[in-house]
């Protein structure tokens, strides 16, 4: 076999498309940390969590969300978009804006009920590994270092105590106005990681390759500068030398 030359080796390694996957349980600041690493690389931002999300939102509008069969009919006809501006995702739902509508506490209370639905998870799952066929993309959620992604270039697996993340839920809802405890915050909290973790499908855990990561005692930022190291790292193992 001839050689390549030089130029199509570097051509193919710049045009590779570079996957980096966030995992991690509510609150761990997986969000924050993806948007600004999406923001800062000119990569696409996704946001698994807000797509079951838009799923809760229909089915608690339409009544059906106690009916299975109807949840998986709508998760298959329904059309999804999502998109990355100012570091805000806006959701769509057959062009209808559902943005606000997917974070209030009533689709919170549903949302790993209707995540635990094998037929959602396949639907949707199809259409994020679709988004990673595309291009430079940070991915965030659940099981996108374990089922969407298992060959990202860069898997991390955020965590932080309980505590600090009820903090940083309870904070979100204070600076929406949304009345609600430190309580009640940390209840739905622990009752996600226990159904998130302990459902057969896609549960929440660590990929054994994924980087461990305990951000309780650290800000946004020195996440976010860890992270950035462990990116800048993964970068130049990709250019020629
Ligand atoms: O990330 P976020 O808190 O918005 O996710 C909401 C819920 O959606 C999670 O508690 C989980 O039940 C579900 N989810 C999931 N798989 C993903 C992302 C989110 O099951 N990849």
């Amino acid at each position: 076999m001839q050689p390549q030359p030089y130029f199509l080796i570097f051509a193919s390694q710049m045009l590779k498309k570079i996957i980096i996957a966030i995992d991690g349980p509510a609150g761990s600041g997986k969000s924050t940390a993806a948007k600004n690493i999406a923001q800062k690389l000119g990569f696409t931002y996704l946001d698994t969590g807000a797509m079951y999300r838009a799923i809760t939102f229909i089915a608690l509008r339409n009544g059906i969300a106690e009916n299975i069969p109807a949840v998986i009919e709508m998760a298959r006809r329904i059309k999804l978009k999502l998109r990355f501006e100012n570091g805000v995702t806006r959701v769509f739902v057959d062009d209808e804006e559902v943005t606000e509508q997917i974070r209030t506490s009533e689709v919170n209370g549903k949302v790993s009920d209707i995540s635990r639905i094998p037929e959602v998870r396949a639907e949707l799952v199809k259409i994020q590994k679709r988004m990673g066929e595309e291009g430079n993309i940070v991915a965030e959620g659940r099981d996108v270092t374990t089922v969407v992604f298992p060959k990202a270039d860069l898997k991390i697996f955020l965590t932080a105590s309980i505590d600090i993340r009820t903090k940083r839920r309870l904070k979100e809802f204070q600076d929406k106005n949304i009345p609600t405890t430190f309580e009640e915050v940390k209840a739905n909290l622990e009752k996600r990681d226990r159904i998130d973790s302990g459902r057969e499908i896609s549960p929440l855990k660590k990929a054994d390759d994924a980087i461990e990561f305990d951000n309780s005692a650290l800000t946004p930022e020195q996440d976010y500068e860890f992270l950035h190291k462990k990116i800048d790292e993964i970068l130049k193992d990709k250019k020629p030398s």
